[in-house]
């Protein structure tokens, strides 16, 4: 183990595939053939096909991938997009980029993510859009709130920057072609991005996909939705030069999508690291009897969580984060402030006090270092120091 554990070490994944991006790398250099183009269209279609539904539209990163999403949906002034307070800023800024207004409900204390209760009931006349994140890499029970928002004529957003791979198991009712003995419930996977009608992902390079640079991507569920995003990201470009609408510049560049197209390969097996090692720190908090000073992730039932961020809540957390940097482990704070408190939003009139699960949640949440390549005694000697820290005295 090194001297100090940095919360993300990108250069151990890389080391994995260095070689095969190199090549990528020759091969559009050799091309000279920088945006969109092949390389980018080969990415798309490959996820695509791994969703196995949708039309997929690089572009230039996860901030526009949702600004397209909602243009795509013709939102902005006088309408409402009800959304966690509990994110990443992209979440909400997004919304109010466009002139609408973001509605935020609470979080489930156990999950982090959204409390589709509370959504529910600050659905609105002139809510246009639900933006489900599926924070952390675990995903939010969509399909809970999805018939409601359909008899409303809702629009279902999923921000899946920190989910790409992550799946659920969902009930549904079987599809009885034609014998109708055959109702009942049946099972199906369904992955983060794909369970609305469109979902945005980030290639931002700290995120469990990640380009050497900003890149992002949306994929919509519907074909001419998918056409439209296709479009926006060229200045609403129809034929050449000729404009529909006025759209922004945000296209996915060759170099990232080859990069994109060479991890992708490793995705699935990164992911499962992910798991074994969110596995391994239970194991480790198990064994130092923290249960009752840490609280560990909760995986919903369903749910393939993977561990983007290994997010823990603690008592005493801003002490317990300067004593382990003092011991050379670097732990994070994803959120320091819940969106609806930032000053941005002040306009929007709340106060603290108003979303509670999300403000205790900012005060406890304390992300430990998780990544590919981590190490058992490096999550050991970090446990350690932990237990040290609520034992002594
Ligand atoms: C990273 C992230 C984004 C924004 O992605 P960028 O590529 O950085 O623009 C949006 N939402 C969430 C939840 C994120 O984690």
């Amino acid at each position: 183990m090194a001297d100090k554990l940095p919360i993300l070490d990108l250069k151990r994944s890389y080391a994995a595939v260095k070689d095969e991006i190199r090549e990528a790398l020759e091969r559009v250099l050799e091309s000279q053939a920088f945006i969109l183009g092949r390389e980018v269209r080969t990415f798309e279609e490959h996820v695509e096909s791994y969703l196995e539904k949708g039309t997929a539209v690089g572009c230039a990163s996860g901030t526009d991938a949702l600004v397209l999403a909602l243009m795509a949906l013709d939102i902005g002034p006088g309408d409402e997009v009800v959304t966690t307070p509990y994110s990443f800023f992209a979440t909400a800024g997004c919304i109010a980029r466009l002139g609408a207004t973001p509605v935020f409900a609470d979080i489930d204390p156990a999950t982090y993510n959204i409390d589709l209760k509370h959504a529910a009931a600050k659905f609105g006349p002139k809510t246009k859009a639900f933006l489900p994140v599926h924070l952390f890499g675990q995903m939010t029970p969509v399909e809970e709130i999805a018939g409601l928002c359909r008899e409303r004529g809702i629009a279902v957003v999923e921000d899946a920057a920190q989910a790409f791979g992550s799946w659920r198991k969902v009930r549904q009712e079987r599809s009885s072609r034609g014998s109708s003995e055959e109702g009942g419930i049946e099972e199906k996977i369904v992955r983060a991005g794909v369970m609305g009608d469109i979902g945005c992902y980030s290639f931002f390079p700290t995120k469990n996909l990640g380009a050497c640079g900003d890149a992002g991507m949306v994929v919509a569920v519907d074909a001419e939705l998918g056409k439209r995003v296709g479009k926006l990201r060229v200045h609403g470009e129809g034929a050449a030069y000729l404009h529909d609408e006025v759209g922004l510049n945000s296209r996915l560049d060759a170099m990232q999508a080859a990069i994109l197209d060479v991890k992708f390969r490793h995705l699935e097996e990164w992911n499962a690291e992910r798991r074994v090692l969110a596995d391994r720190y239970r194991m480790f908090f198990g064994m130092k009897k923290l249960q009752e000073f840490v609280t560990l992730p909760a995986e919903l039932d369903g749910n393939f969580h993977i561990y983007h961020q290994y997010v823990v809540r603690v008592p005493r957390r801003d002490e317990l984060m300067a004593r382990l940097e003092a011991r050379g482990f670097s732990t994070r704070i994803y959120y320091p402030l819940p969106l609806h408190l930032q000053k941005c939003f002040a306009f929007l009139g709340y106060r603290p006090g108003d979303l509670p699960e999300s403000e205790r949640l900012s005060r406890e949440s304390l992300a430990l270092p998780l990544f590919v390549g981590l190490l058992p005694e490096e999550q050991e000697k970090l446990v350690d120091a932990i237990a040290e820290f609520f034992y002594e005295k």
